[in-house]
């Protein structure tokens, strides 16, 4: 029998590549369902480790670690799109990994996303692959400023990106061009951002969260809030299209679709993450079923839960700079009493890394995203 169609029932073990809160916070909704986790990254006493049956400590190009890890768990998802494919690979020689490989070398690759996206007819800003410096003078030609360019490969929140805005800035830049492959973008001068996370099973069943607003601080997600504040249409468009998204790369399990709403009224996709997203953090505390339970759900072959939103929520992220200057405090935090703190047991609090965050419930967006700052805010110490 086809070990890629039974279903993968609780008490089994589930395996994740990868091991920061993503993987954290699927493997709290896997033990809750009484599945085991076994976990495989480069680190120890990780985010995902901590809250796993097994840390498994090895380098992602040790391939018979990766089957040795495979031969143990019925089924391998992964909770970053950066795990290399030989990693993928060997794991699919022994139990299903899902979403498949094809779904992470497309969305790995910013030029690769793009590229395919635009294929397929879904809207995107305009863009121009950039190899060499004469790329880069003749892209920025046809585009105009100002521009982003950005590293094709290995990029988040919004690392390796710089903004172009006059062409004495391009000459500064092109004596580093052709040492990686490159991107470069019209800059969107976008009205809001929004995402909209969709899931998709095995037998091609579709379910979305709505559409979530996001804000950012210096390219890092700060507030998301749900619903958005969007017209009908544009929410009916933004989920029609990430419901083909999902078909056309014939995803199983989750994916967000990052897009910038322009001032007419034009949506984009700005990226795609393969895996449940920091803008579907409120969907734990807010839905019936948070996108990390519905990732178990997807990747082990059972029914999608519902995703109705039980209450207008927002969700705040605590970074390492709220560390500054000593702890937060914490028992200030605690007076919100709708609002729900998660800390992803990270041993040191960097500027810029994601520690944790809050999600407050409310009986409207505007409401929840009030109480949620102002319980942020509290934790600062002076
Ligand atoms: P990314 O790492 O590509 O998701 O970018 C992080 C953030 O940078 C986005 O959420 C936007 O706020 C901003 N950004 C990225 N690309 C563009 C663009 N082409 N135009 C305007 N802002 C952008």
């Amino acid at each position: 029998m086809n070990s890629s169609h039974q279903k993968i029932l609780p008490g089994a073990t589930v395996g994740v590549l990868g091991s920061g809160q993503l993987g954290r916070m699927f493997a709290i909704a896997a033990r809750q369902m009484g599945y085991r986790v076994h976990t495989f990254s480069p680190e120890t006493d990780t985010p995902t480790g901590q809250v796993s049956d097994v840390e498994i400590k090895a380098s992602y190009e040790d391939l018979d670690a990766v089957k040795k890890f495979a031969r143990a768990v019925s089924v391998v998802t992964f909770e970053f799109e950066n795990v290399p494919s030989a990693a993928v690979e060997a794991a699919s020689e022994y139990v299903p990994v899902r979403p498949g490989g094809a779904v992470l070398h497309i969305t790995q690759h910013r030029l690769r996303e793009k590229t395919f996206l635009a294929h397929h007819g879904f809207p995107v800003p305009a863009f121009r692959p950039v190899h060499r410096a004469e790329d880069l003078r003749s892209a920025l030609k046809e585009l105009g400023y100002p521009a982003v360019l950005k590293t094709a490969g290995f990029g988040y929140d919004g690392k390796g990106q710089t903004k172009i805005t006059s062409p004495d800035q391009t000459e500064t830049l092109l004596p580093n061009i052709g040492q990686q492959e490159r991107i470069l973008e019209v800059f969107v001068d976008f009205d809001r951002e929004v995402s909209v996370i969709g899931a998709r099973g095995l037998d091609g069943t579709f379910a979305h969260w709505g559409v979530i607003q996001n804000s950012h601080q210096n390219h890092i997600l700060d507030l998301s809030v749900a619903p958005a504040d969007v017209p009908p249409p544009v929410e009916r468009e933004a989920i029609e299209i990430t419901h083909g998204v999902l078909e056309q790369l014939n995803v199983v399990g989750v994916l967000c679709v990052e897009f910038f709403l322009t001032r007419e009224g034009k949506l984009l996709i700005n990226e795609l993450a393969p895996r449940p997203h920091n803008s579907g953090h409120l969907t734990f505390d807010a839905c019936i079923t948070s996108q990390f339970e519905q990732q178990l759900r997807v990747v082990c072959g059972l029914p999608l839960g519902s995703t109705e939103l039980l209450r207008p929520a927002a969700m705040a992220n605590l970074l390492g700079d709220l560390w500054e200057n000593g702890d937060p405090i914490w028992s200030a935090m605690c007076g919100f009493p709708e609002v729900k703190l998660h800390l992803y047991g990270k041993l040191s609090p960097k500027s810029g890394r994601k520690m944790g965050h809050l999600t407050a419930l409310a009986a409207t967006p505007q409401r929840a995203s009030k109480r949620v700052l102002e319980a942020r805010s509290s934790l600062k110490s002076e």
